[in-house]
Parts: structure tokens; C-alpha cells; sequence
């Protein structure tokens, strides 16, 4: 039985870990297939396959993009994409610049806060790859404005936080098409549904199925028996491809296990099967 885990983030985005010592943890965990789905980068991507060279483990190429759909914030996993697909590169470069202006909005605000923190103390904890939030939080924690990440969040930087600046992201049918255009299988990552009820769901998958939605994170590393058999259903019903990972963000959420999740995380070898067939691999 193949142990796999389809979702994980390195120091390229807000992980703890590097590409090389992710996959090192992941073969002293006995995995045996590992993808690497970091924010808004695929740069992680070949260090790790360096670092795979001589290990008796496999590892799948992906990234993680944020989406909106009906101003709601969804995040696409892409598996197998081409990696020196020039359009797919220059369109993570826009994405990265975004996220750094926002990033200036979100200092000016904890400026006015009085709250002493630079772009040059964030690069320091983010020294490559994609600067998100968790990477601010950490320095005001460091600083002593607050306690811990929950705190850095609900106070300041959370959707009701005191220095929330919205990100603006792409359409879920344009992400879906960025993946798909760079040869890759655009998945619905951790779909918890929070806010629609089972029909709205329903609704909803269905209209991304339409848009070119190939597949199902049907296993996660913090779903109940009950969200994954929802989800099997609805894979079922719109003949989806399913995928399973832990999410892994090494120290940064520590509660989450690699490969394992929670604990009960269990992702059945069919599924990378069918997905490398879907990927023509
Ligand atoms: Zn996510
Ligand atoms: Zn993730």
C-alpha cells in the first residue's frame, strides 16, 4: 500500500520546511508519492526533484492558487503542470506582484497602528518564494505585538483584523483555465462548502465542472468521515478526479502531520493512478 500525500507547502510559500528537507521528511515518513502544492509558485519545485534523485520516492508537481467565486475566496490545486510553460510563469509573476502591493497596504495600516514593522524584517522571515500573512504574523509575534498566529490574525491581519486589506484574486474559471492552458488538472482544494448548504454545494461543483474543474481534494488532512463522503458523492455524481494531502505546513501548523493529517488521513493509490492517466503520464 502506497502511503501518498498530494498537498504540501514549502519555504517557497508559508511552509517551515525547504524542498530538501520536505522530501527528506517525507522519506523518513515512508511515503512513497509526495506532491508539492506551494502558493503562487512552482520555484519550490526543483530543488525538491533534486533532492528526490536517489529516494524511493516520487514526486508530483503542483502548486496552490487562490480564486474567487461569487466573492468568495477558493484555492485550485494544479497538478502536473508543464513548469517552463512561459504564459503559466509570467501569469504567477502578476499574481506575486499583487500580493506585494497588498502586502505595502497591509504595513501601511499596522503603521498607523503604531506598530513598528518593514518590508525588510517580512523578507527576512520569507527569503524566497511568496510572502503571505503568516509570514507578517510571525514578525509581529517576534515583536511582541502579539501572542501567537491565532492572535496576529483575529486582532490584525484576519478578515476582521484591524490591518485587513482584501486580496484580489482571479476568477475561479480563469485559474481553472491558467492550469489547464499549462497542460496541468485544475482539483478544488479542501472543499469544507462553509456557507452553502448541500444544494448550493451542488450547484456550485456543478458550475465549476462546467468550467473545467477536473477534480476533488476528496481527502484532507482535517476532514470528518462526513465531509469526505460528501465529497465522494459529489465526485461521484460529476465524475471527478479525487486527490488527498495533509496540507502540511511543517511548524507554521503544527497540528498538521505529514501524510497523515490529523491523524486519519488515508489517500488510496487509484488516485494518483487516475491522475496521471488524466494527465497523459
Ligand atoms: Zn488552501
Ligand atoms: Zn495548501
Amino acid at each position: 500500500m502506497s502511503r501518498i500525500d498530494l498537498h504540501t507547502h514549502t519555504t517557497f510559500s508559508d511552509g517551515s520546511c525547504s524542498p530538501t528537507e520536505l522530501v527528506e521528511l517525507a522519506s523518513h515518513k515512508g511515503l512513497d508519492i509526495l506532491a508539492i502544492t506551494d502558493h503562487d509558485t512552482t520555484d519550490g519545485l526543483s530543488e525538491a526533484l533534486l533532492a528526490c534523485k536517489d529516494l524511493p520516492l516520487e514526486l508530483i508537481p503542483g502548486i496552490e492558487l487562490s480564486a474567487q467565486y461569487h466573492n468568495r475566496e477558493m484555492h485550485i490545486l494544479g497538478y502536473f503542470i508543464n513548469l517552463t510553460n512561459s504564459q503559466f510563469q509570467d501569469r504567477l509573476d502578476a499574481l506575486r506582484s499583487t500580493r506585494i502591493e497588498r502586502l505595502h497596504q497591509i504595513l501601511d495600516r499596522l503603521h498607523a497602528l503604531g506598530m513598528d514593522i518593514s518590508l525588510e524584517d517580512i523578507e527576512q522571515t520569507s527569503k524566497i518564494g511568496t510572502i503571505g500573512r503568516p509570514h507578517i504574523a510571525q514578525v509581529l509575534i517576534a515583536k511582541g505585538y502579539v501572542k501567537s498566529m491565532k492572535d496576529a490574525f483575529e486582532q490584525l491581519l484576519g478578515s476582521r483584523g484591524k490591518a485587513y486589506i482584501p486580496r484580489v484574486v482571479p476568477e475561479a474559471h480563469e485559474i481553472i483555465d491558467w492550469i489547464t492552458d499549462a497542460g496541468g488538472i485544475p482539483v478544488l482544494a479542501h472543499p469544507y462548502w462553509e456557507g452553502y448548504n448541500k444544494e448550493e454545494s451542488t450547484t456550485v461543483c456543478q458550475t465549476l465542472v462546467e468550467q473545467g474543474l477536473q477534480g476533488l481534494e476528496v481527502f484532507y488532512g482535517t476532514f470528518s468521515a462526513r465531509h469526505i463522503s460528501f465529497n465522494l458523492g459529489l465526485a461521484k455524481q460529476f465524475d471527478l478526479l479525487m486527490t488527498g494531502g495533509s496540507d502540511f505546513h511543517g511548524a507554521l501548523k503544527p497540528d498538521i502531520a505529514l501524510g497523515k493529517g490529523r491523524g486519519s488521513l488515508h489517500v488510496p493509490s487509484k488516485v494518483v493512478e487516475r491522475l496521471r492517466v488524466a494527465a497523459g503520464y
